[in-house]
């Protein structure tokens, strides 16, 4: 049987890579070690970790004067080294709040500087992007972050806002790679691996140079990005593994055609699923507002909340895996990251059709 995992994250990683991870594990490229055993200060170690990193340039484009770094602490640990590198003595920075992961970093914000949530959508249930027109931004604010994909309430944005002077800092953990970006309208963008880039353990930071080395005087040295970008991001020890496998993610996302043939198939799975949502007469229902709908999480109910159960456990026993939705949402969530071929979802419609079927 074939396996398809829909987890949110730590999720699914193309079986090309896990099978190359495989057959290198033991003995790297003839070095006689593990990558896990390696210095990561020697020769083969510093290899991987620059191919690595020449290779998420090339599929993003990120132009010359933007930073790449690796670090630990996931996007949580982001929540806090933004506001402590990047309000560089200003009194505040603006929020967007649109979800569950907006508001983590809009807490966390708060404990170093002003917030200003410019907008939120809690009306509808968090379940929209509120138009720009209607956002109170500060023309004063240090910075302007926002959630480009919330993974738990699968809204995303298919626009980047434009906030002129103001750095704008995206959490792409859950959308980066996932789709073309300009990463020159972004001040910062940040994000936790273990969506769509590789294992958990590795934080990616790509941030633009001249917003480095302002932090506030207190900033421990491992959260002050100017330590890291000094070091190559090797002021201490990097999760070496993680980067690594990140570096597989990198070359296998090359050989499929880069970020625009990545959007292409993201566009046809995400279709294929609302569509089946859609068309199921309300025994299956997306709360999201059309326009906003994820490509990556995809949230939906069935009519009756009673048959939860047993969806996922007919599900499960179809190989279909991690379908539970959000302890906050309820109901099924499918993420169907880079990693998720178009079979998985057509396996996952295939079964939604039967099940819904047999309820009549
Ligand atoms: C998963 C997720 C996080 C949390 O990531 P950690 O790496 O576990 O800290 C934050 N933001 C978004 C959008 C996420 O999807």
């Amino acid at each position: 049987m074939t396996i398809y995992n829909f987890s949110a994250g730590p999720a699914v990683l193309p079986k090309a890579v896990l099978s190359q991870a495989q057959a290198e594990l033991p003995d790297w490229h003839g070095s006689g070690m593990s990558v896990m055993e390696m210095s990561h200060r020697g020769k083969e170690y510093m290899g991987i970790h620059a191919q690595a990193e020449a290779d998420l340039r090339e599929l993003m484009n990120i132009p010359a004067n933007y930073t790449v770094l690796f670090l630990q602490g996931g996007a949580h640990l982001q929540f806090a080294m933004i506001p402590l590198n990047l309000l560089r003595g200003k009194a505040s920075a603006d929020y967007v709040n649109t979800g569950e992961w907006s508001k983590k970093a809009i807490g966390e914000a708060k404990k170093y500087g002003g917030v200003n949530v410019v907008v939120d959508n809690a009306d509808r249930n968090c379940s929209y992007v509120p138009a720009f027109d209607t956002w109170k931004r500060d023309a004063n604010a240090a910075y302007l972050h926002y959630t480009p994909n919330e993974t738990i309430g699968g809204v995303e944005f298919n626009w980047i806002p434009d906030t002129g002077d103001v750095p704008l800092v995206a959490d792409m953990s859950s959308n980066i790679l996932s789709r073309a970006l300009d990463v020159s309208r972004f001040g910062l963008i940040y994000a936790g691996a273990q969506k769509n880039i590789g294992p958990a353990g590795l934080t990616l930071v790509i941030v633009r140079e001249d917003l480095i080395g302002h932090a506030a005087a207190s900033t421990p040295t491992m959260l002050n990005y100017k330590v890291h970008a000094d070091n190559d991001s090797m002021y201490n020890t990097p999760p070496t593994y993680s980067i690594y496998m990140a570096g597989l993610v990198f070359q296998w996302l090359k050989q499929q055609g880069g970020i625009a043939a990545m959007e292409q198939a993201n566009i046809a799975k995400a279709k294929l699923l609302y569509d089946a949502i859609d068309a199921s007469h309300g025994f299956y229902n997306c709360p999201v507002a059309e326009a906003d709908r994820s490509r990556m999480n995809v949230p939906f109910t069935l009519k009756d909340a009673a048959l939860d159960g047993d969806f996922l456990k007919q599900a499960d026993a179809r190989g279909l895996l991690q379908l539970k939705g959000h302890r906050s949402v309820g109901g099924m969530r499918a993420s169907i990251y880079n990693a998720m071929p178009l079979d998985g979802v057509r396996a996952l419609v295939e079964f939604m059709k039967e099940f819904a079927a047999k309820q009549g």
